[in-house]
């Protein structure tokens, strides 16, 4: 067998380098494990600086502690990152609203508004510098021989790992070959995203209205402006798409209850189809599913990508703790611990978030006045809004060791 033909050997094969899946090849091989990413599209390297990504992601306090942990984050500082101190959440069909701020759970911030991009920019230069990181791209997998733990890549070479993990997003074609089923259903809505500047600057609040069509968030960007996640009826968001700007821009101030004043300009649109998605089983024997693979949730709390970098986090300790006392990464018994740290969580969130929905896209008169009242006792009790706030950072439950603490530098 010539060097050609001979597999590539590594401790774990990451499939997908997406945002989760660079974050868990980033910390596996800060800790000298070799990794192999397989991924099919390197990340943008360049765009002009007053240009913002379509896709941004509100990051918890957990997700900025692993990425602080992993060096990733002071890139991203670097590259562009908006901190939002407060939060505001009303109705459309009532009185009923609120307020969340940083000051009271004594934080300078409740999370930031980051470009997609940004992320895994960070993580994959991160990851080109680690001795232990390999990249295949643009690679992807025609094969999977889960038996023997190896993958045919469409570029012909072979991959034997100990643990592959699907990384791919919620497509998953590894989930599939695996025969591993996703359950769950359309939402019947479609989010469009853009960029807006508007009359009163975003002042570092993000602000979400719930209308029976679907929630409008105005996500603050350090400059002032604002990102939009507008979800809605499909009919409705190819209806919205076609807008000229201005009409845009005037529809928009309009289902924004003019909450910063009219809407003066808007960037390019795009839309994204929502769908709830939960895999069957996270883990078989030699593989893993982690981020979307494993999970699609609808995008009004802003947990997706969240709930991921906690699933890799986790991933992380259970290998790490495999190798350092000689038990085999990939085995199913291992994998079992992973799957119980996570499913049971992601599930309840996924169900909160898919009550939300349901609660708020209902205009059903008594559920209007019902949830307003809900939303006026819940912003006038103190402790509930902590645990909320503590909740939606990240800060509860069980955590992995990269989002309890920033670890000594390396
Ligand atoms: C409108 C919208 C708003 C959102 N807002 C938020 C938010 O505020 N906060 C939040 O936490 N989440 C948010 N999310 C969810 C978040 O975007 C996802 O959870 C996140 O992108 C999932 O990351 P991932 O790495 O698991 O998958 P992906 O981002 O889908 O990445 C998958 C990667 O795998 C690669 N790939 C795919 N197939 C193959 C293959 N066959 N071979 C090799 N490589 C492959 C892709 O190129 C990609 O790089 C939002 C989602 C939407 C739609």
């Amino acid at each position: 067998m010539n060097a050609e033909t001979a597999p590539l050997v590594c401790d774990v094969a990451v499939v997908g380098g997406g945002m989760v899946g660079c974050l868990l090849a980033c910390s596996l091989a800060r800790e000298g494990i070799s990794v192999v990413v397989v991924e099919r599209q390197s990340p943008a390297s360049e765009w002009p600086d007053d240009e913002i990504d379509l896709r941004v992601s509100a990051l918890t306090r957990a997700s900025q502690r692993i990425l602080d942990n992993l060096g990733a984050w002071e890139e991203m500082v670097r590259l562009r990152v908006s901190p939002y101190h407060g939060m505001f959440v009303w109705d459309q069909g009532g009185s009923g609203s609120i307020r969340f701020d940083a000051a009271e759970v004594a934080e300078p911030d409740l999370g930031h508004i980051v470009e997609n991009r940004v992320t895994r920019l960070a993580l994959w230069h991160q990851l080109e510098a680690l001795e232990s990181a390999r990249l295949l791209v643009p690679d992807t997998v025609s094969r999977l021989d889960l038996e023997r733990r190896t993958l045919l890549l469409a570029s012909g070479r072979s991959l034997r790992a100990r643990l592959i993990v699907a990384a791919e997003g919620v497509n998953s074609p590894l989930r599939e070959m695996a025969e591993i089923a996703s359950r769950g259903w359309d939402y019947d809505q479609h989010a469009i995203v853009a960029t807006i500047r508007t009359e009163v600057d975003s002042g570092g609040v993000a602000r979400q209205r719930f209308m029976p069509a679907g929630p409008l968030a105005l996500l603050p960007l350090n400059d002032g402006r604002s990102s939009i996640v507008w979800s809605t009826s499909p009919a409705e968001a190819e209806r919205l798409l076609a807008l000229e700007e201005t009409e845009f821009c005037s529809e928009l101030a309009q289902a924004s209850e003019y909450v910063l004043g009219r809407v003066e300009w808007v960037g390019p649109r795009g839309a994204f189809p929502l769908r709830l998605r939960h895999a069957e089983r996270y883990v078989r024997e030699g593989l893993a599913l982690i981020g979307d693979a494993a999970h699609g949730i609808h995008p009004l709390a802003g947990q997706g990508v969240n709930l991921g970098f906690l699933d890799a986090a986790m991933l992380r300790d259970v290998v790490v703790d495999a190798l350092a006392t000689g038990r085999d990464p990939g085995a199913f018994a291992v994998l079992r611990r992973y799957e119980r740290a996570r499913k049971g969580g992601n599930l309840e969130m996924l169900a909160a978030m898919d009550l939300f929905k349901r609660l708020f896209s209902n205009d059903y008169r008594p559920m209007a006045q019902l949830r307003n009242l809900g939303l006026t006792l819940a912003d006038r009790s103190g402790p509930l809004k902590r645990i909320v706030v503590q909740r939606a950072m990240g800060l509860s439950g069980e955590r992995p060791s990269l989002a309890k603490r920033r670890l000594a530098p390396r």
